[in-house]
Formats: structure tokens, sequence, C-alpha cells
């Protein structure tokens, strides 16, 4: 009697060392983006450029710490974007940009690669943290995507604090939307020529948005997406950043993908499920598939932008066809990696 008590306590150690073992060898990983476009060395700074990667470094590691600690990637995700919603270096939250009426109107979403649950805002204007909200919608409402007011109705019952729109001024955004404007305002004429003055604007204010992919040690992916959108836009414009499937995507069978760039383009192309699409159907790598999807496809159209991938072995891809992308990633097998420009 004894001696089957004494194996099966040894049984039962060996099995909880072998699954600790497995735990430990499960990969997990993580990966962000600041934004996409025109980001050249020279406009920097030593110290301004300094404070983007400590920003980035921050997220990133933050993000990590909850996989590491055996979190789940949805959480992770959201830590991570929290860090950066919370920056004004970045067009999200806190930093988001003006529109044509000087306001600012935040989307955000984001996906769980588990279930393809998920949550989506666009054009709301006093939630200090869009992810968050997006991820209420994804887990307490029985809709994907809410905007404007409802969206904010639907916060206050949830518990959310609605802040002032003013909260989000910044001086440099501020400063970008009047040079937006005088840009725009000479073509008003007609609104024709005011659409024609609006895609000629360069890339700096269509772009900056953040994101995060991750795996989390049980091999479920997710991704999410924040933004301010582009400066001075008008209409109640939506980007992709809170469509399912342009801005963000996530399903465990293929990969997890946050997006960044000129949104119109990537909402037409489906971008982030473009990109799985081609790792699940024509077995590509999400290198492979990144990069088709962004040199291939949207470079020769005028889609400027990059994305950040990641699939369920920890393999990440960061590829984007603009000067800069303000990015960064760890793994459980790679040290924290941050980059800016595209020699790095
Ligand atoms: N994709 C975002 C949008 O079009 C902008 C960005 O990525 O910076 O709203």
């Amino acid at each position: 009697m004894k001696k089957t008590l004494l194996l099966s306590i040894v049984a039962i150690a060996c099995l909880t060392l072998s699954n600790s073992a497995l735990s430990e060898q499960a990969p997990f990983a993580i990966a962000i983006h600041g934004g996409a476009g025109t980001i050249e060395k020279e406009k920097f700074t030593p110290d301004q450029e300094k404070a983007y990667r400590a920003k980035l470094t921050e997220a990133v590691e933050a993000g990590y710490f909850v996989l590491e600690k055996g979190g789940e990637s949805l959480d992770a995700i959201i830590t991570a974007i929290q860090v950066l919603e919370q920056s004004p270096y970045f067009n999200a939250g806190r930093g988001a940009v003006y529109t044509y009426d000087g306001s600012h109107e935040l989307d955000a979403s984001i996906m769980d690669g588990r279930n393809r649950e998920a949550g989506a805002v666009a054009g709301v204007k006093h939630i200090e943290s869009p992810i968050n909200l997006a991820r209420l919608v994804m887990d307490n409402s029985v809709h994907v995507m809410l905007s404007g007011q409802g969206a904010e109705e639907f916060a206050k019952e949830q518990g959310v604090e609605l802040i002032e729109n003013n909260l989000f001024d910044t001086e440099p955004r501020y400063k970008a939307l009047l040079k937006a404007k005088q840009k725009l305002d000479k073509a008003k004429a007609t609104s024709k020529e005011y659409q024609a003055a609006h895609k000629a604007l360069p890339n700096s204010y269509k772009m900056g948005t953040v994101g995060a992919v991750a795996l989390d040690k049980n091999g479920n992916l997710a991704a999410g997406t924040s933004t301010g959108g582009m400066t001075a836009k008008r209409y109640g414009r939506v980007g992709d950043a809170p469509v399912i499937g342009a801005g963000t995507f996530a399903e465990n069978d293929s990969c997890a993908v946050s997006a960044t760039g000129h949104g119109e383009y990537f909402i037409r192309y489906n971008v982030a499920s473009d990109i799985c699409a081609r790792v699940k159907y024509q077995g590509k790598t999400i290198a492979e598939a990144g990069d088709e999807v962004i040199n291939g496809v949207l470079k020769p159209i005028g889609g400027t932008g990059g994305v950040i991938v990641i699939d369920t072995k920890g393999n990440i891809s960061l590829p984007f066809n603009t000067s800069g992308m303000y990015r960064a990633s760890k793994s459980n097998t790679q040290a924290t990696y941050v980059g800016i420009f595209s020699d790095e």
C-alpha cells in the first residue's frame, strides 16, 4: 500500500515537472507599433529620439511582463497599448490628432484569436482609453462595433468615466491641424477640389496610430489597434483601425495583425485579414505574407503604411513601405528590439 502511494506521488511529481517544463518551452511574444510614415532621422533631436525609444521600450516590456507571468495575450496587448495611449507622442489617446473642426475623434478595435470574438469603437470623443472600451464592447455587448454617442452611452453603462475632449489637446497636433487646413482651405472652391487637396496631404497628416499583437503561453493570439485617425478628418470619417479585417485581425489558425497607415487603402484592401488568409490558405510564412501585401499589393497603388504580425510559433514580422515605423518586439527567445527608421 505504502509502495503504491509512493509510486503515485512520484508519478504526479513527474507529470507536474514535465508540464512545467512544457509550459516553460511554450513560446510567447509581443510586438507593438506607434505608427508608420515619413519618419526621418534628421527631424529628431537626440533627446526626442531617446524619448520615443524609451516609450516604445516601456510599452513592449509592460506587455511582455503580462505574458511572462502567464497572462493572456488580450491583457498583454491592452497593457502595451495603454502605455502608448497615455503618451502624447503617438496619435492615440492623449496624442490624438485634431479633426477639421478642431476636436478629437478616436477609433480602436481588438480581436481574440481563440474564437474571432472582436470589439470596436469609432468616433468616440470622451474616452480616455478607446482600446479598453473596445474590449468592453467585445466582452459585454452583443455587438462588434459601436460608434459616437452610442458607444459613449455604453461606456457610461459599463462604468467608464467620460472625459473632456480638450484633454486630448496638444500643441504639436494643433500646429499640424493649422498647416493641414491651410493646404485644404486654399483648394476649397469645390468639394471635388477639396477632396483632391485632402488626398494630396503628406503622409505625416495621415499616420501615427498605435497597436499591439501578442502570443501567450497557452498559444492564443490577440491583436489591437487604437488611433486618433487622420489630421483634419471630416464628416465623421472612420479609418481602418476599428475595422476588423482591415486594421486589426487575429486568429489562432493563422496570425495576428495590427496595421498603421493610410486607412482608406487598408480598408479597401482588407490588409490585416488578407495577410492572415495568405498564411492560412497558401501556407506562407508571416514574413512572406506581410511583405507581399505591404510591398507587393499596397506600395504600387500608393497605399503607405505598415503592419506588425505574429504567429503561434512566436515568429514576428514588422514590414512597412514608408521611411519609418515606430516599433518594438520581445519574445521568450528574443531580447527587446526597438526600431524607428528603415535601416535598423
Ligand atoms: N490608419 C489610421 C487611419 O487611417 C492612421 C494611422 O495608422 O496612423 O485612421
